[in-house]
């Protein structure tokens, strides 16, 4: 085979356009193959629906430049531009099914105080810097109530940590793994607190300035609506197919398109056993992050429990007095259709029974065929596994996105970051074989 590509890279979210702009960096050739009709995946800006003078960012947009160190070389490549949150003004908690000012009542603060040391402890075990598939951390793979199981909790605390579970997750915090949120919090200088102020940084005018930046000067050859179906790789190199028939040829191959829809892809000769079982089996990801305009709620609102959503927080002020606020919730922990304004407004009601809610708008990630889902969330018992199997490369095929980043950064932007750069380097190794 004569490629003409030294590599293809199918998907074009932070991933698969960080992998491409490294190898164009190092003076490959590389296309990039692209389902959808934009770049960006689960980064996505656009009017707010309805009301053209107001931008909403509807998949990932906060960050942190002092934790993330990935994220923090690009913008300072590119000169991005940041805002910073300022800090909530009020909070409103519903837990043990009371509407609270804090979290818990008194009689359960001694509860609080072992649960935040149990989840600080167990994130001592982890070296932010170090791969986790490389960490004897595989006990942690258990489910929220294995992990607390010890300590007894009050129900108040019990649903503070489901709720911070649920939000982080957008699953059933029955369902899931610890071992993503223990991790998470060792991202979070081993402080459980990062979870409520940790992540502050959102770019301005959306995510995607940076990944257009990164596309422009780097020149990139992206082609949109190319939705991959099947991958053949022989001695010589590999054919990538898309659904309409057309195919591209390249020395290698990076596929940076989410974990959740990976099973619709027909891989020749097929992946390893490990990874087809683990494709198969998906996973628990399905959260909703509904953007709304409201009126009536105290200023810059933060909002927290186990109602239909399990947080609600500023996405900013407008000048009428009203405010778009963000809302997450998972599928699996409450049903919700993030699109309904009454339901919305119902929702929202559970924390601030004053509020009007005005308009509502989302994307709906979990019906979306190109992502089904939003970020790999595994059950007890998966994780850990599911790192070392994904992140095996398969001759001149390796894998990239968010979802199988082996770091403590993992389902943000900043795992997709990191996770490019590797594969860049898996590329690399593949090519000079
Ligand atoms: C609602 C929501 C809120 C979030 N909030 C935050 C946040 O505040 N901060 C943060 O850091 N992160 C957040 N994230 C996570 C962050 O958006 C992701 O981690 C990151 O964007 C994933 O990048 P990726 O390149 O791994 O995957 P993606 O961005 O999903 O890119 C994969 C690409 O592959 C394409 N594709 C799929 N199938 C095919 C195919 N067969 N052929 C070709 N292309 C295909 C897709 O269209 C997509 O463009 C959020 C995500 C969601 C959904």
């Amino acid at each position: 085979m004569n490629a003409p590509y030294d590599a293809v890279v199918v998907g074009a979210g932070f991933a698969g356009i960080t992998a491409a702009r490294d190898l164009v960096d190092r003076g490959r050739s590389v296309v990039i193959l692209e389902a959808g009709s934009r770049i960006g995946g689960r980064t996505y800006a656009r009017p707010f629906a309805g009301r053209e003078d107001l931008r909403v960012e509807l998949g990932g947009s906060w960050i942190n430049r002092d934790l993330q160190p990935g994220i923090r070389r690009e913008i300072e490549r590119y000169g991005i531009a940041l805002t910073e949150d300022a800090p909530p003004g009020s909070a409103a908690f519903l837990t043990d099914g009371i509407l609270r000012s804090f979290p818990v009542p008194v009689g359960e603060l001694g509860d609080l105080e072992r649960a935040v040391g149990h989840l600080r402890d167990a994130s001592k075990r982890i070296a932010p810097s170090q791969r986790l598939s490389s960490q004897p951390i595989r006990d942690l793979d258990v489910s929220v109530d294995e992990f607390i199981a010890p300590l007894d909790l009050g129900p108040a605390t019990c649903d503070l940590l489901y709720a911070t579970v649920a939000w982080y997750t957008g699953a059933d915090p029955r369902e899931v793994s610890m071992l993503g949120f223990i991790a998470q919090t060792a991202g979070f200088g081993h402080s459980p607190y990062g979870f409520f102020g940790a992540l502050t940084e959102r770019f301005v005018g959306g995510a995607g300035t940076l990944l257009d930046r990164m596309v422009d000067q780097s020149r990139l050859e992206i082609r949109l609506s190319h939705h991959v179906a099947r991958i053949e790789q022989n001695v010589d190199g590999v054919t990538v197919r898309t659904c309409d028939g057309q195919s591209v040829q390249a020395r290698s191959c990076v596929v940076a398109a989410p974990t959740n829809v990976l099973r619709r892809i027909d891989f020749a000769p097929g992946l390893s056993a490990d990874k087809q079982k683990f494709l198969a089996e998906n996973h628990q990801g399905r959260a909703y992050k509904p953007s709304m305009v409201v009126r009536n709620v105290p200023p810059r609102p933060f909002a927290l429990g186990m109602g239909t959503l399990q947080a609600i927080c500023l996405g900013y002020e407008l000048t009428d007095g009203s405010c778009v606020l963000m809302g997450f919730g998972g599928e699996g922990a409450a049903r919700l259709d993030p699109t309904d304004q009454g339901q919305v407004e119902a929702a929202v009601r559970e924390y601030y029974p004053d509020a009007e809610v005005l308009a509502v708008d989302a994307h709906d990630w979990n019906a979306d065929p190109l992502f089904d889902g939003t970020y790999r969330i595994d059950r007890p018992g998966q994780a850990y596994d599911f790192l070392r199997a994904m992140n095996e490369p398969e001759d001149r095929v390796v894998f990239a996105g968010t979802d199988l980043d082996d770091s403590v950064w993992r389902i943000w932007i900043e795992g997709a970051v990191n996770s490019g750069h590797r594969a860049a380097d898996g590329v690399s190794v593949i090519l000079g074989r």
